[in-house]
């Protein structure tokens, strides 16, 4: 998985924008947001989200989320301090303002791992810069084996996220792509060459105008 052919950066300018993913547990989403976050060669940042649910064994506080208690999460709602947040599966989950309006103020792009309740927050907040995703699962028999082998979730968690699963997936209309994960390679070639038309837009590049007079200049043979 290498995204070494994408130059991050557009040498003819253009603004950040949220790459967001959304799906319900266990669709794989959050293994493609960390596959092209982790490949330095797409440039994107990771937005870390705070939450009040229980750390999972595999998971590291302030690389997977920040892990907060509901007290913590309470403070910073109140201090504005969350571009968005919602309540998922009975937890609290939230994206932290500070680090998004940072990078996207320097013309890089971010990625979210968020549901459909944060996703609408951001795109009335962010409008033009949010491309959303959603990844659907090949079958439901398939989310709920990959909820099982995860084997991270009590057999109680993992019936209501699957139930969860159905209110989810009636959201994926809203969404401007959509991807059916069966085949974990084909989804991030697929996600990868989201990112890559959604970066070639035109209205994203700032600099195009510019760069098109000057080529009509050396066309008309203008210095
Ligand atoms: P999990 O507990 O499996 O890590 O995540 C449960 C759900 O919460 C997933 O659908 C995930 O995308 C969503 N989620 C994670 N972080 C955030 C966040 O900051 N805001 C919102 N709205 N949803 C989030």
């Amino acid at each position: 998985m290498t995204g070494a052919n994408a130059a991050p950066r557009d040498p003819i300018g253009r603004r950040g924008l949220v790459l967001i993913l959304s799906s319900p547990s266990g669709a794989g989403k959050t293994t493609l947001t960390r596959a092209i976050a982790e490949d330095g060669g797409w440039g994107l940042e990771l937005s870390i989200s705070v939450t009040t649910r229980a750390r999972r064994p595999s998971e590291i506080d302030g690389r997977h989320y920040h892990f907060i208690d509901r007290e913590a999460f309470e403070d910073l709602r109140a201090r504005d301090d969350l571009l968005e947040w919602a309540e998922v599966h009975g937890n609290f989950y939230g994206t932290p303002r500070c680090p998004v309006e940072k990078v996207l103020s320097t013309g890089r792009d971010m990625i979210f791992d968020i549901d459909y309740q944060g996703t609408r927050q951001v795109r009335s907040k962010l409008a033009d810069d949010v491309v959303t995703v959603f990844i659907l699962p090949p079958s439901m028999a398939e989310l709920r084996q990959r909820l099982e082998r995860r084997a991270e979730d009590s057999p109680a968690t993992i019936e209501k996220r699957l139930a969860n699963a159905r209110v989810e997936i009636q959201r994926w209309s809203e969404y401007d792509y959509v991807i059916v994960n069966n085949d974990l390679q084909n989804a991030f070639t697929s996600l990868q060459g989201i990112l890559t038309a959604e970066r070639l837009k035109r209205t994203r590049r700032t600099g195009l105008g510019t760069f098109v007079e000057g080529l009509l200049d050396e066309a008309a043979g203008r210095p």
